[in-house]
């Protein structure tokens, strides 16, 4: 979400007349995109800004800015702390960076914006592309904040409350990313499942989901190929949604559906509306239905009070969803939320060892559920040479399992390709172009 609010930003200071580099050394502009979801992701903005003092030196006319979550939490303090700062604009304001630019640019002054404003204010769907270059995949935000207010979770407080953009709105997006060579679109939002029903408790009524008639709209799109989306909040992940997700054959068949804990205690005290049981029950539901269908998902270890046996709740959850990724996180108190009062009472070791179990769990696991892909064919999308061996290619199948193959002569980046799969790994799967193809 902050790479497509960055990329918001620079387009439109394109627009504005200016020049995007990705050379710090170079920029007479520099906006620094900021995260307060954990502590860890404050304290690299805070250094980063200390480096960034060098280079106003040598530069006194650069101008430096802030945006994202910090710069709307603490961006008057920054202001008033950080003498080489410029600006910050806050969650709802990147549209007017251009002008904070053009004003600091006419009269050197502090500046702080903050306010909320509607989902469709401009820019929210401004794009960089480079000149020349096809780029074959883009994000697109359908709906900004979140109203959900889990417990350990700074996010409604410096993103505001859910606003879903107009679909038509978001459509025409998706029809101009195409008509530019997109094959595939990530639609993003904090809570995307509950697009189009902002600020409503789930469960949503049964056989409602806005998010799947826009889904059946942009599957619509000539030239579109894949469609992804992340996150979805298990709880309005309803029938109507999983029969979407299962049907419509541009949406990818990979899931990303944050679990946070397997633990039903834990999910009441962590304010996430479903049980263990009700969360199994969806990907049980979309595996039923499309049986090669991948999932991942996101799991806070050392949450205030997660026992023991809390934590083997988790590793039976993960176990049974058999997830192809799983982004695990150390509980971090963040400051105004309901469990910062709460006493963060698992040892920090503990922490790190719940951690690495969960991965070696699911790694094991992940490598022997490859292992039996050895010999199928998969439709790959091409991304371009591989990051260890450039002669070699990588790609995505469309559960989003990593492929790398030996390229075909004139495939391009964004092609769709079969890859015959020879050999395997928990991360990777490796291949060639089969026969006569
Ligand atoms: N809206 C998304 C999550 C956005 S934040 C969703 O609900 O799925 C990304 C992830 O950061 C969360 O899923 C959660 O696992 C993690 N996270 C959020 N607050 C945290 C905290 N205080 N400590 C540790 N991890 C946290
Ligand atoms: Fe945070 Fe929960 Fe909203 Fe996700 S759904 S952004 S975890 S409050």
């Amino acid at each position: 979400m902050n790479e497509r609010d960055s990329d918001s930003a620079a387009a439109l200071l394109i627009a504005a007349g200016h020049q995007f580099t990705a050379n710090e050394d170079d920029a007479d502009i520099f906006i620094l995109n900021t995260c307060s979801v954990r502590e860890q992701a404050e304290r690299k903005a805070i250094g980063k800004l200390g480096i960034m003092k060098r280079l106003k030196e040598k530069k006194p006319d650069m101008i430096f800015g802030i945006m994202g979550c910090m710069a709307q939490s603490r961006g008057e303090e920054l202001l008033q702390s950080i003498k080489h700062l410029d600006f910050a604009a806050g969650t709802d304001q990147i549209h007017m960076i251009p002008e904070l630019v053009e004003d600091i640019l006419k009269e050197r002054k502090k500046s702080y914006l903050g306010d909320r404003t509607s989902p469709d204010s401009p820019g929210i769907d401004s794009h960089r592309f480079e000149p020349g270059e096809k780029q074959y995949s883009a994000f697109v935000s359908i709906m900004r904040g979140c109203s959900r207010f889990c417990s350990y979770c700074i996010v409604p407080f410096v993103r505001g409350p859910e606003r879903s953009r107009d679909a038509a709105s978001i459509v025409n997006e998706c029809k101009m990313l195409a008509e530019r060579g997109v094959k595939e679109i990530m639609l993003l939002g904090q809570n995307v499942a509950a697009y189009g029903m902002d600020n409503t408790a789930p469960p949503p009524p049964p056989g409602v989901s806005p998010f799947a008639d826009l889904l059946t709209q942009i599957n619509d799109i000539e030239g579109l190929c894949r469609i992804r989306f992340t996150s979805p909040h298990p709880a309005f992940f309803n029938d109507r949604l999983i029969q979407a997700v299962a049907e419509l054959p541009k949406v990818c068949k990979c899931v990303h559906l944050p679990l946070q804990s397997g633990s039903d205690p834990v999910l009441k005290r962590m304010n996430r509306p479903y049980t263990a049981e009700q969360y199994l029950n969806v990907i049980r539901s979309l595996r039923a239905l499309v049986p090669d269908i991948t999932f991942s998902t996101d799991v806070i270890v050392g949450f205030p009070g997660e026992t023991e046996e809390d934590f083997n709740a988790t590793r039976r959850v993960m176990a049974e969803a058999a997830y192809d990724n799983a982004y695990i996180f150390k509980y971090s108190p963040r400051k105004g939320t309901k469990s910062a009062k709460w006493e963060d009472d698992v040892p920090q070791e503990i922490k790190e060892e719940r951690n690495r179990i969960l991965l070696e769990d699911m790694e094991q696991a992940l490598e022997k559920r490859n292992r039996a892909l050895s010999g199928r064919v998969f439709d790959v999308l091409a991304e371009g040479p591989s990051k260890r061996n450039p002669n070699r290619w990588q790609g995505r199948t469309d559960t989003f399992k990593n492929v790398v193959f030996l390229p075909p002569p004139g495939v391009k980046e964004g092609d769709i390709i079969p890859v015959k799969i020879a050999r395997t790994t928990a991360m990777t799967l490796y291949g060639e172009i089969p026969d006569g193809m």
